[in-house]
């Protein structure tokens, strides 16, 4: 016993035994280091708006800075949330003839995460773990699959969850399918009335719906009747881009929007802050075309098809929408006297690299938020470099920060857990050398289930604080989550909003300090003072 009490004792003080792999130790940016003795709110404020980096990215070396718009530049609210969320259920029951009682469906915003996976076939939605296992599992939004369940459904076999039954929740946009998919999965299991259609089926309505709202009009029309209900004015994108248009940069505006509404929404951002004391549009008096902020837009532009496929074609965009074939695309380099206006549709990269007279992929910065069509197909097939805003960081941050003495209890507990079960190894190994021990052994096992308990309840209560049903949008059970994977892979740096660029130089260096293996980790926790 004694041996057991001292093992707890060091495991509780001095333990150095990693507890999960870290891919890198970010040492904190000076201006997180400078926050030391601002309030506590001023130091989340400052973390929440800081910039990430995963790979090496020195900002002299860039030449180009291209922005997404939807869930980039401009931001959306709640209410832009609800038009696609009530216009798709008014489509599935006007259109489809799907029962009304769906139209009492109400919106939660909070039910999914960008990340995870939805199985079609089976009305279930994954998350999964960065080694692809899946660590947990809904069905509907009402069941939660128990351990057995899961590993029956899905067992031990290490799917690629890229085939056609899986659907991967890349974009913001894609939440609203998640949602209304696992409501009717629910309404279909307690009711007759859907009785005949499958899983996969009430998936492909809700898309089909889903994706009328967004070229019927019924989203487009309303947020260009009233941009300042649905978009969320950030005053520091100007400033943003005029630094670094000033700096030499060249800056492009690259979306899959069309003309129209790009317009409206590009306007807004640009002129539509609110006064508050007039309530009046606070127009920008210093800019009379917003277009002009950007050495080239391209709307319409098919991502990632814009990335792969080398036969679409790109017009040239008139102020009225009107589009026109170009002849002779070499006359579109950025020198060219006779283009003034420099707004295009559709196209290839290889338009857009010969417009700016850039030959190698890594001398761009793209900065967008869908995970696959922005992020990842760049990166990969150009050799981008890449910024993946993830506005989920702000509240994944704060509550980190505000729950820290929990999560350190929780890796406490976990070391001890560690100590514990080679305790119980070694007494197992007594046991079959014909030793005493057999009392002991029996005592540290009932300790060890009662621990794991212990671990799994203060984890499972700590996990609901950031998602009551998803947990921590970066991990999955004590491993990173397929998401945070994708970061780590794709996103040379990532950071919370677009304009948090405006908050560094444009010649910054970005560094991560080291990436560590488990071992290394181990080693080196202890001279940085980690542990
Ligand atoms: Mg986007």
């Amino acid at each position: 016993m004694l041996v057991y009490v001292l093992i707890l004792i060091s495991g509780l003080l001095c333990s150095t035994l990693p507890l999960a792999p870290k891919k890198a130790y970010h040492r904190p940016a000076l201006s997180i280091l400078k926050s030391v003795g601002k309030s506590h709110q001023e130091f989340v404020n400052s973390l929440k708006h800081q910039i990430f980096c995963n790979v090496e990215l020195n900002g002299d070396a860039i030449e180009a800075i291209g922005f997404d718009m939807d869930y980039t530049l401009a931001q959306y609210n709640t209410e832009f949330d609800l038009l696609a969320y009530e216009g798709a259920k008014k489509k599935l029951c006007e259109a489809l003839g799907y029962p009304e009682d769906i139209l009492k469906f109400k919106y939660n915003k909070d039910a999914f995460r960008r990340g995870l996976i939805i199985d079609k076939n089976r009305g279930n939605i994954l998350k999964i773990d960065r080694h692809k296992y899946v660590r947990k599992v809904y069905h509907g939004l009402s069941h939660e699959l128990t351990t057995d369940e899961r590993k029956k459904t899905y067992g031990q076999q290490v799917a690629s969850f890229t085939e056609s039954n899986y659907v991967n929740i890349d974009t913001l946009f894609l939440l609203i399918d998640a949602i209304l998919f696992a409501q009717l999965v629910d309404y279909r299991d307690k009711n007759e009335a859907l009785i005949d259609k499958t899983y996969e089926q009430l998936y492909k309505d809700v898309r089909t719906c889903v994706d009328l709202c967004h070229r019927d009009g019924v989203i487009k029309d309303t947020v260009i009747s009233n941009p300042a209900k649905y978009i969320i004015y950030d005053p520091n994108i100007v400033p943003m881009i005029q630094k670094m248009k000033s700096s030499g940069k060249i800056v492009f505006l690259l979306t899959n929007s069309l003309w129209e509404y790009t317009n409206v929404v590009m306007n807004y951002l640009v002129h539509g802050g609110i006064d508050s004391k007039t309530g009046e549009y606070k127009y920008n008096k210093d800019i009379t075309e917003w277009e002009s902020l950007f050495n080239i837009t391209v709307v319409g532009a098919c991502k990632p098809s814009f990335l792969t496929d080398e036969y679409l074609s790109m017009f040239k965009v008139d102020k009225d929408g009107s589009l026109h074939n170009i002849e002779d695309k070499d006359a579109l380099n950025l020198n060219a006297l006779n283009v003034n206006r420099r707004v295009y549709q559709g196209g290839y990269w290889q338009d857009l690299h010969r417009m700016m007279g850039i030959k190698s992929g890594d001398r761009i910065l793209y900065v967008g938020d869908h995970m696959y069509a922005d992020i990842l197909r760049s990166k990969r097939t150009l050799g981008w470099r890449t910024c993946l805003i993830i506005p989920e960081l702000e509240h994944e941050i704060s509550i980190a920060v505000n729950y820290t003495a929990m999560s350190q209890e929780i890796i406490k507990l976990r070391q001890i857990q560690y100590d514990l079960d080679e305790y119980i190894d070694l007494l197992r190994s007594r046991d079959r050398m014909g030793l005493e021990v057999k009392s002991q052994l029996k005592d540290a096992e009932a300790k060890a289930i009662e621990l794991k308990t212990t671990i799994r309840a203060k984890n499972d209560f700590y996990s609901a604080k950031f998602n009551t049903f998803w947990g921590q949008l970066f991990k999955a059970g004590y491993q990173d989550s397929r998401f945070s994977k994708q970061v780590t892979d794709y996103a040379c740096l990532y950071t919370s909003k677009a304009s948090n660029l405006h908050r560094v130089s444009v010649k910054r260096s970005f560094r991560p300090i080291a990436d560590f293996m488990p071992h290394e980790f181990l080693e080196n926790s202890r001279n940085l003072g980690l542990f």
